[in-house]
């Protein structure tokens, strides 16, 4: 059992246009944008980050805007809806924002008694916003939402699975607790003290085919582990259990593995530290282009070659 994982860290998803996904992030739904990086692994790709002030893991929305890809097709074996947490009455106030912002998809629903506002991402993203009572995380409000209304950070993603008693066992082994059952959908959160984004919706949809991946949909989840040593072992204790896990990979913001789930999700565990301020004044995160190492090289091609972003 592991006993290291303290709840999301960060949700990456994929994106048609750099600049329209830039906008509805910090614009329309108010998060900062604290880092401007490129796609480590195909660094011709902006990987771009909306948070809170500094990037505080459970905060993380991230995205690959890949300019000529197809839309997602929804299905199953992927994250369906990312969850944001809202406080408590604000949803009218949501609701009459997004709307003025041309964003669409709206719909107001309720689930295990928390009321929620449905809408959909750029490229068709499912996204909602819930209301959540005794959430004190410090929101961004340089982003044109005022402290009252912002976004806290990740209240929960929900993932659609053909079959979700594996993963389920494999949340469980986690450290999550299922704490309510509703109809196809189970939810859990994690033991102890989580980081605020601490819940996990599992839909079984036995009958939904399984996700085409493009645009809109969510790349992979990542879980947050305090530190490397944690980290470490969260990974020996995965594969004690016959995961296969990648090696510990630099992401010079983050340490991070990953592994593929039993109802095909790709997870991540991801270290708190160093952290979004480790290469930027926290006045100006996500101002600059920031290049890894192995890729500074590139930075002359790569700013002739990726796309500006409207700020
Ligand atoms: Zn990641």
């Amino acid at each position: 059992m592991l006993e290291q994982i303290r709840g999301l860290h960060h949700v990456t998803s994929l994106a048609r246009d750099a600049s329209e996904n830039n906008e509805f992030f910090t614009r329309k739904l108010g998060l900062r944008r604290v880092k401007k990086t490129v796609n480590f692994d195909a660094p011709d790709v902006y990987h771009l980050y909306y948070a809170d002030k500094v990037g505080t893991p459970g905060t993380v929305m991230t995205y690959f805007p890949f300019p000529h890809a197809a839309r997602g097709k929804p299905g199953t074996g992927e994250v369906g809806v990312t969850a944001f947490s809202v406080p408590q009455g604000t949803l009218k106030y949501w609701e009459q924002r997004l709307v003025e912002n041309g964003v669409t998809g709206l719909r107001p629903e309720e689930r295990f008694g928390e009321k929620r506002l449905a809408f959909d991402g750029p490229d068709g993203d499912g996204f909602v916003l819930v209301e959540t009572a005794d959430d004190n995380r410090a929101p961004w409000t340089n982003g044109g939402v005022g402290n009252d209304e912002a976004i806290r950070g990740f209240h929960s993603v929900a993932m659609r699975l053909q079959d979700g008693d594996a993963t389920a066992e494999l949340l469980r082994f986690m450290n999550y607790e299922e704490i309510d059952r509703e109809g196809s959908i189970r939810r859990y959160a994690v033991k102890g003290e989580g980081n605020g984004a601490n819940f996990i919706d599992i839909e079984t949809l036995p009958l939904i085919n399984h996700a085409r991946q493009g645009a809109g949909s969510v790349h992979h989840v990542a879980f947050a582990v305090e530190n490397r040593e944690k980290q470490l072992e969260v990974r020996r204790a995965l594969m004690d259990t016959g995961y296969q896990v990648t090696p510990v990979i630099d992401r010079d913001y983050f340490w991070a593995i990953y592994f593929r789930t039993p109802g095909g999700v790709l997870f991540e565990v991801a270290t708190n530290e160093p952290g979004f301020d480790r290469d930027e004044d926290t006045a100006h995160l996500g101002e600059a282009l920031k290049l890894p190492r192995q890729h500074e090289h590139l930075r002359s091609f790569l700013e002739s070659h990726l796309e500006p972003i409207r700020d």
